[in-house]
């Protein structure tokens, strides 16, 4: 038996109209960010789809009636297409599935709720190993029909970029807050350090390389210690298994 995911935190970057800064794409649920901070409270999530589903798709619908499809260059197909089936077209390499189960068992140990500059630093130097074994991804299977194997193949690539993402902003934010807990800094748990890291962190990958920011937190109604928390008698604990 062990713990899964229930929530993502983190995710794409939209404003109030559910717009991303791709244009023309807009985003709403828990592929988004921003709506709960550092901890989604149950039954939350639920209405957070409704509340901005409803906004994006109207959005959508409407930027929709007034655009045409426009033009994909053929360059841009074909390097898309090569992409996704390199692995298809590999007869050696590494086994996508292996991989797969190596990027989660690291996620599992060291970039879970429970963290530390070790096990993350250690946890990015493989995933920095896997990124780089991303073009040498093979299937023993060569059908496109239902290739569960072709698909964790590309699975695998998304999935390391984003766990280097994650553990890259796990490093850098040196604090304890609601769902991240980092051990080497357990100061000001469960509520975090809002003097020094009142802030967002915005991570971007460009050209392979990932670069962060801190975006200071607009706090526009209540700021941090303008509101009385009570205290219960059950106290938050932290269990490493
Ligand atoms: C066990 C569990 C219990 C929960 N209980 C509650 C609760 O009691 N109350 C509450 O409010 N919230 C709860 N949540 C959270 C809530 O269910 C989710 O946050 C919410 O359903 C997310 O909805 P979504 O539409 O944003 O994303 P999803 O429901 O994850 O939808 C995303 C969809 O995109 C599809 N997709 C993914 N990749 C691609 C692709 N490349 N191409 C095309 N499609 C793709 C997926 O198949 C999926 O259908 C719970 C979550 C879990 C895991």
């Amino acid at each position: 038996m062990k713990p899964t995911a229930l929530f993502q935190n983190g995710g794409v970057r939209v404003n109030v109209d559910c717009e991303t800064t791709l244009p023309g794409l807009w985003a709403a649920g828990e592929v988004t960010c921003g709506i709960h901070g550092a901890n989604r409270l149950g039954g939350n999530a639920q209405a957070e789809c409704f509340v901005f589903g409803k906004i994006a798709g109207e959005q959508a619908a409407a930027r929709a009636k007034e655009i045409d499809f426009g033009q994909v260059e053929e360059e841009v197909i074909v390097r898309e297409k090569e992409k996704v089936f390199a692995s298809l077209n590999k007869e050696q390499g590494f086994h996508p599935h292996k991989l797969k189960e190596q990027i989660q068992d690291l996620m599992m140990e060291y970039v879970g709720p429970l963290r530390n500059e070790e096990g993350l630093n250690l946890a990015m130097n493989y995933f920095k190993d896997i990124g780089d074994k991303k073009d040498l991804l093979f299937t023993t299977g060569k059908s496109r029909i239902m290739n569960i194997e072709w698909m964790e193949a590309i699975e695998v690539c998304n999935m390391v970029d984003l766990a280097m993402v994650m553990t890259s902003g796990a490093l850098l934010r040196e604090e304890s807050r609601e769902s991240h807990y980092r051990e080497d800094f357990p100061e000001h748990f469960p509520y975090g350090d809002n003097e020094n890291w009142g802030v967002e962190t915005v991570v971007k990958l460009k050209n392979g390389e990932i670069k962060i920011d801190k975006v200071p937190v607009e706090y526009d109604e209540i700021k941090p210690g303008e509101f009385e928390v009570k205290k219960v008698d059950v106290p938050y604990q932290t269990f490493r298994a």
